[in-house]
Protein backbone atom coordinates (compact mmCIF):
# COMPACT_ATOMS: atom_id res chain seq x y z
CA UNK A 1 0.00 0.00 0.00
CA UNK A 2 1.62 3.05 -0.99
CA UNK A 3 0.68 6.75 0.95
CA UNK A 4 1.90 10.47 0.32
CA UNK A 5 2.13 10.51 4.03
CA UNK A 6 5.27 10.49 6.10
CA UNK A 7 6.38 6.95 6.87
CA UNK A 8 7.03 6.07 10.41
CA UNK A 9 9.40 3.28 11.84
CA UNK A 10 9.95 1.90 15.07
CA UNK A 11 12.69 -0.38 15.61
CA UNK A 12 13.47 -2.00 19.07
CA UNK A 13 17.54 -2.85 20.42
CA UNK A 14 17.83 -4.02 23.90
CA UNK A 15 15.21 -3.24 25.97
CA UNK A 16 11.63 -4.19 27.32
CA UNK A 17 9.15 -2.72 24.99
CA UNK A 18 7.97 -0.49 27.76
CA UNK A 19 9.04 3.08 25.63
CA UNK A 20 6.85 1.82 22.33
CA UNK A 21 3.82 0.50 24.46
CA UNK A 22 4.39 4.15 25.39
CA UNK A 23 3.21 4.66 21.74
CA UNK A 24 0.22 2.54 21.96
CA UNK A 25 -0.67 3.77 25.48
CA UNK A 26 -1.15 7.01 23.78
CA UNK A 27 -5.19 6.28 23.17
CA UNK A 28 -6.85 9.31 21.94
CA UNK A 29 -3.73 10.95 20.56
CA UNK A 30 -2.74 7.72 18.90
CA UNK A 31 -6.05 7.71 16.23
CA UNK A 32 -4.35 11.50 15.34
CA UNK A 33 -0.99 10.02 15.47
CA UNK A 34 -2.07 7.53 12.89
CA UNK A 35 -3.96 10.27 10.96
CA UNK A 36 -0.81 11.82 9.94
CA UNK A 37 1.54 9.16 9.26
CA UNK A 38 1.84 5.49 7.30
CA UNK A 39 3.47 3.60 9.98
CA UNK A 40 5.31 1.38 7.82
CA UNK A 41 7.13 -1.02 10.20
CA UNK A 42 6.33 -1.68 13.80
CA UNK A 43 6.39 -4.71 14.68
CA UNK A 44 4.93 -4.81 18.25
CA UNK A 45 1.69 -3.69 16.76
CA UNK A 46 1.20 -4.83 13.25
CA UNK A 47 2.48 -7.53 10.60
CA UNK A 48 2.70 -4.65 7.94
CA UNK A 49 6.25 -4.22 6.96
CA UNK A 50 6.96 -1.05 4.48
CA UNK A 51 10.63 -0.98 3.19
CA UNK A 52 12.19 2.18 4.23
CA UNK A 53 13.56 4.76 3.36
CA UNK A 54 11.58 6.17 6.36
CA UNK A 55 10.60 9.48 6.90
CA UNK A 56 11.40 9.73 10.96
CA UNK A 57 12.19 6.42 12.97
CA UNK A 58 11.56 6.10 16.01
CA UNK A 59 14.54 3.69 17.96
CA UNK A 60 14.18 1.91 21.55
CA UNK A 61 16.78 0.09 23.22
CA UNK A 62 20.47 0.17 23.69
CA UNK A 63 23.58 -1.10 21.97
CA UNK A 64 24.61 -4.44 23.57
CA UNK A 65 25.94 -6.99 21.05
CA UNK A 66 27.94 -6.81 18.17
CA UNK A 67 25.29 -7.86 15.59
CA UNK A 68 22.90 -4.63 17.00
CA UNK A 69 26.26 -2.67 16.05
CA UNK A 70 25.93 -3.15 12.90
CA UNK A 71 22.15 -2.48 12.46
CA UNK A 72 21.91 0.41 13.95
CA UNK A 73 23.83 1.54 10.85
CA UNK A 74 21.42 0.25 8.54
CA UNK A 75 18.70 2.14 10.97
CA UNK A 76 20.24 4.95 10.22
CA UNK A 77 20.69 4.62 6.75
CA UNK A 78 16.94 4.28 5.96
CA UNK A 79 15.97 7.10 8.35
CA UNK A 80 15.92 10.72 7.82
CA UNK A 81 14.87 11.45 11.09
CA UNK A 82 16.08 9.63 13.90
CA UNK A 83 14.73 9.94 17.20
CA UNK A 84 15.56 7.86 20.24
CA UNK A 85 13.18 7.03 23.12
CA UNK A 86 13.63 6.12 26.60
CA UNK A 87 16.98 5.80 28.87
CA UNK A 88 18.62 2.32 27.27
CA UNK A 89 18.33 4.34 23.91
CA UNK A 90 19.66 7.96 25.67
CA UNK A 91 21.69 6.35 28.08
CA UNK A 92 22.59 2.76 28.06
CA UNK A 93 19.48 1.71 30.59
CA UNK A 94 19.52 -0.27 33.11
CA UNK A 95 21.48 -3.10 31.28
CA UNK A 96 24.63 -0.62 31.51
CA UNK A 97 25.15 -1.64 34.95
CA UNK A 98 27.26 -4.31 33.06
CA UNK A 99 29.72 -1.10 32.03
CA UNK A 100 31.02 -1.22 36.02
CA UNK A 101 31.77 -4.62 36.32
CA UNK A 102 33.03 -7.38 33.92
CA UNK A 103 30.63 -9.04 32.47
CA UNK A 104 32.13 -12.25 31.71
CA UNK A 105 31.59 -12.35 35.56
CA UNK A 106 27.79 -12.39 35.60
CA UNK A 107 27.23 -14.61 32.52
CA UNK A 108 29.51 -17.17 33.86
CA UNK A 109 27.14 -16.87 37.16
CA UNK A 110 23.82 -16.68 35.24
CA UNK A 111 24.33 -19.33 32.04
CA UNK A 112 25.23 -22.80 32.36
CA UNK A 113 26.85 -23.04 29.42
CA UNK A 114 28.19 -18.74 28.99
CA UNK A 115 30.27 -19.80 26.07
CA UNK A 116 27.01 -19.74 23.92
CA UNK A 117 26.62 -16.37 24.75
CA UNK A 118 27.67 -13.38 22.36
CA UNK A 119 27.17 -10.81 23.55
CA UNK A 120 29.86 -6.60 24.41
CA UNK A 121 31.24 -5.66 27.47
CA UNK A 122 29.54 -2.73 27.90
CA UNK A 123 25.46 -1.52 26.85
CA UNK A 124 25.74 2.03 25.27
CA UNK A 125 23.41 4.54 23.92
CA UNK A 126 22.53 4.83 20.55
CA UNK A 127 24.37 8.07 20.03
CA UNK A 128 27.50 6.40 20.72
CA UNK A 129 27.13 4.58 17.32
CA UNK A 130 25.22 6.93 14.56
CA UNK A 131 24.03 10.50 14.57
CA UNK A 132 20.69 11.21 16.51
CA UNK A 133 18.24 14.08 15.74
CA UNK A 134 16.85 13.46 19.05
CA UNK A 135 16.58 12.13 22.27
CA UNK A 136 13.63 11.43 24.80
CA UNK A 137 14.15 10.80 27.76
CA UNK A 138 12.57 8.03 30.19
CA UNK A 139 12.22 4.69 31.59
CA UNK A 140 9.16 4.52 30.09
CA UNK A 141 9.21 7.79 27.99
CA UNK A 142 6.33 9.96 29.11
CA UNK A 143 2.95 9.53 25.90
CA UNK A 144 2.46 13.19 26.07
CA UNK A 145 6.75 14.09 25.41
CA UNK A 146 6.47 11.53 22.82
CA UNK A 147 3.38 13.21 21.17
CA UNK A 148 5.13 16.44 21.36
CA UNK A 149 8.05 15.20 19.91
CA UNK A 150 6.37 13.10 16.81
CA UNK A 151 4.59 16.70 15.96
CA UNK A 152 7.15 18.63 16.09
CA UNK A 153 9.24 16.75 13.44
CA UNK A 154 5.81 16.79 11.20
CA UNK A 155 5.88 20.39 11.90
CA UNK A 156 9.53 21.27 10.99
CA UNK A 157 9.89 22.29 14.81
CA UNK A 158 12.21 21.77 17.56
CA UNK A 159 10.03 19.79 20.36
CA UNK A 160 9.21 21.97 23.26
CA UNK A 161 10.29 19.34 25.90
CA UNK A 162 11.54 20.41 29.14
CA UNK A 163 15.42 20.46 30.77
CA UNK A 164 14.72 21.48 34.30
CA UNK A 165 14.72 19.79 37.17
CA UNK A 166 12.40 17.74 38.56
CA UNK A 167 11.64 20.07 41.54
CA UNK A 168 9.71 22.11 39.42
CA UNK A 169 6.59 19.81 38.89
CA UNK A 170 6.21 18.97 42.13
CA UNK A 171 6.22 23.04 42.68
CA UNK A 172 3.51 23.31 40.26
CA UNK A 173 0.93 20.28 41.29
CA UNK A 174 1.86 22.16 45.05
CA UNK A 175 3.17 18.75 46.43
CA UNK A 176 5.09 18.82 49.45
CA UNK A 177 8.60 18.33 49.18
CA UNK A 178 9.27 14.84 50.90
CA UNK A 179 13.08 15.52 51.17
CA UNK A 180 12.23 19.05 53.39
CA UNK A 181 9.34 17.66 55.15
CA UNK A 182 10.08 13.88 55.85
CA UNK A 183 13.93 14.08 55.77
CA UNK A 184 13.20 10.75 52.60
CA UNK A 185 16.11 11.47 50.02
CA UNK A 186 15.32 12.12 46.68
CA UNK A 187 16.66 12.81 43.35
CA UNK A 188 14.47 15.00 41.83
CA UNK A 189 16.95 18.42 42.49
CA UNK A 190 19.29 16.41 39.33
CA UNK A 191 16.64 14.72 37.60
CA UNK A 192 14.87 15.65 34.33
CA UNK A 193 11.16 16.81 34.19
CA UNK A 194 8.52 14.74 32.38
CA UNK A 195 6.59 12.41 34.73
CA UNK A 196 4.89 15.06 36.66
CA UNK A 197 6.87 14.21 39.77
CA UNK A 198 4.24 10.90 40.14
CA UNK A 199 6.92 9.50 42.82
CA UNK A 200 6.62 12.69 45.17
CA UNK A 201 3.35 13.10 45.01
CA UNK A 202 3.21 9.04 46.75
CA UNK A 203 5.82 10.48 49.28
CA UNK A 204 8.38 8.59 47.65
CA UNK A 205 11.85 10.25 46.17
CA UNK A 206 12.27 10.56 43.20
CA UNK A 207 14.75 7.65 41.51
CA UNK A 208 15.77 9.63 38.28
CA UNK A 209 13.95 7.52 35.46
CA UNK A 210 14.34 10.95 33.37
CA UNK A 211 17.97 11.20 33.52
CA UNK A 212 19.82 13.69 34.44
CA UNK A 213 18.57 17.65 34.50
CA UNK A 214 20.31 20.19 32.84
CA UNK A 215 23.36 21.45 34.65
CA UNK A 216 22.49 18.79 37.48
CA UNK A 217 24.92 19.28 41.05
CA UNK A 218 24.89 15.79 41.97
CA UNK A 219 27.82 16.53 44.43
CA UNK A 220 25.61 19.26 46.38
CA UNK A 221 22.76 16.53 46.95
CA UNK A 222 25.02 14.13 47.93
CA UNK A 223 26.04 16.73 50.88
CA UNK A 224 22.25 16.81 51.40
CA UNK A 225 21.85 12.74 51.01
CA UNK A 226 24.72 12.03 53.42
CA UNK A 227 23.31 14.62 56.15
CA UNK A 228 20.11 12.47 55.77
CA UNK A 229 21.97 9.13 56.88
CA UNK A 230 23.12 7.76 53.34
CA UNK A 231 25.86 6.16 53.14
CA UNK A 232 28.17 6.34 50.10
CA UNK A 233 27.44 2.60 48.85
CA UNK A 234 23.80 4.05 48.94
CA UNK A 235 24.84 6.92 46.87
CA UNK A 236 26.43 4.61 44.71
CA UNK A 237 23.37 2.35 43.94
CA UNK A 238 21.04 5.90 43.58
CA UNK A 239 22.91 7.19 40.50
CA UNK A 240 23.40 3.53 39.24
CA UNK A 241 19.75 2.85 37.98
CA UNK A 242 17.88 3.61 35.08
CA UNK A 243 20.18 6.17 33.77
CA UNK A 244 23.44 4.78 35.36
CA UNK A 245 25.70 5.59 32.31
CA UNK A 246 24.26 9.45 31.03
CA UNK A 247 27.54 11.26 32.53
CA UNK A 248 26.85 13.04 35.17
CA UNK A 249 25.34 10.31 37.28
CA UNK A 250 28.22 7.63 36.28
CA UNK A 251 30.42 10.30 37.63
CA UNK A 252 28.81 10.83 40.63
CA UNK A 253 28.45 7.24 41.85
CA UNK A 254 32.21 6.39 40.31
CA UNK A 255 33.13 9.34 42.88
CA UNK A 256 31.15 7.97 45.78
CA UNK A 257 32.54 4.41 44.90
CA UNK A 258 36.09 5.98 45.11
CA UNK A 259 35.82 8.20 47.62
CA UNK A 260 36.70 11.49 45.62
CA UNK A 261 34.06 13.64 47.18
S1 LIG B 1 13.74 2.87 28.94
FE1 LIG B 1 12.73 1.62 30.52
S2 LIG B 1 10.63 1.31 29.77
FE2 LIG B 1 11.88 2.01 28.01
S3 LIG B 1 12.55 0.12 27.00
FE3 LIG B 1 14.18 0.71 28.46
S4 LIG B 1 13.70 -0.42 30.36
FE4 LIG B 1 11.85 -0.45 29.07
S1 LIG C 1 10.16 15.94 46.53
FE1 LIG C 1 12.07 15.73 45.37
S2 LIG C 1 11.54 16.49 43.31
FE2 LIG C 1 9.96 17.23 44.69
S3 LIG C 1 10.66 19.26 45.36
FE3 LIG C 1 11.40 17.81 46.90
S4 LIG C 1 13.49 17.28 46.22
FE4 LIG C 1 12.43 18.21 44.44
Amino acid sequence: MSSSKPKLAIFKFASCDGCQLSLLDCEDELLAVVGEVHVANFLEASREVVKGPYDLTLVEGSITTSHDAERIQQVRKQSRFLITIGACATAGGIQALRNFKDVGEFTAAVYATPEYISTLGASTPISQHVRVDYELRGCPISKLQLVEVLGAFLQGRHPNIPTYALCLECKRRGTVCVMAAHGTPCLGPVTQAGCGALCPSYQRGCYGCFGPAESPNTASLGGWWQQLGATRPELVRAFRTYNAWAAPFRMASDAYEHERT
